[in-house]
C-alpha cells in the first residue's frame, strides 16, 4: 500500500507526514498496484548455513530485491519473485508484513 493525498492526489512511499505537493495531512492507503522492476539485486547471507536455537541448521537462501516503479510514480524496494529481472512488468502484493512483486501486470 502507498499513501495518496486526499487533497491533491499525491502519493507517497514510505508515508509521509505532510504532503510534498500541498502540504495537507490527510492521507488515504492506495494499493500500490502493478509498476516495472527497475534494478535489482541479490543480497547473500553472510554465512550459507545458520544454527537455530534448538540446534537445527537451516540453510540462508539469498534473497533477490528490486526497485519497482510503479504507475503512480512511487518506487517500492520489494522481494522479487524467482523469474523477474530488470525491465520485467510486475504486480505488488503483500506478503508476510513485507512487499512482494509478482510477475504480471
Ligand atoms: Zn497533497
Amino acid at each position: 500500500m502507498v499513501s495518496e493525498c486526499t487533497a491533491c492526489g499525491y502519493l507517497a512511499y514510505p508515508p509521509r507526514l505532510l504532503c510534498p505537493g500541498c502540504g495537507g495531512s490527510s492521507w488515504r492507503p492506495r494499493p500500490a498496484g502493478a509498476g516495472v522492476a527497475t534494478e535489482v539485486t541479490v543480497r547473500r547471507p553472510v554465512f550459507e548455513r545458520r544454527q537455530l536455537p534448538s540446534g537445527e541448521w537451516v540453510e540462508e537462501e539469498p534473497t533477490r530485491l528490486g526497485a519497482v516503479s510503479t504507475e503512480g510514480g512511487v518506487r517500492i524496494i520489494a522481494r522479487l519473485e524467482a523469474g523477474i529481472e530488470a525491465g520485467g512488468r510486475v504486480a505488488l502484493v503483500r506478503r508476510d508484513g513485507v512487499a512482494v512483486a509478482v510477475e504480471g501486470s
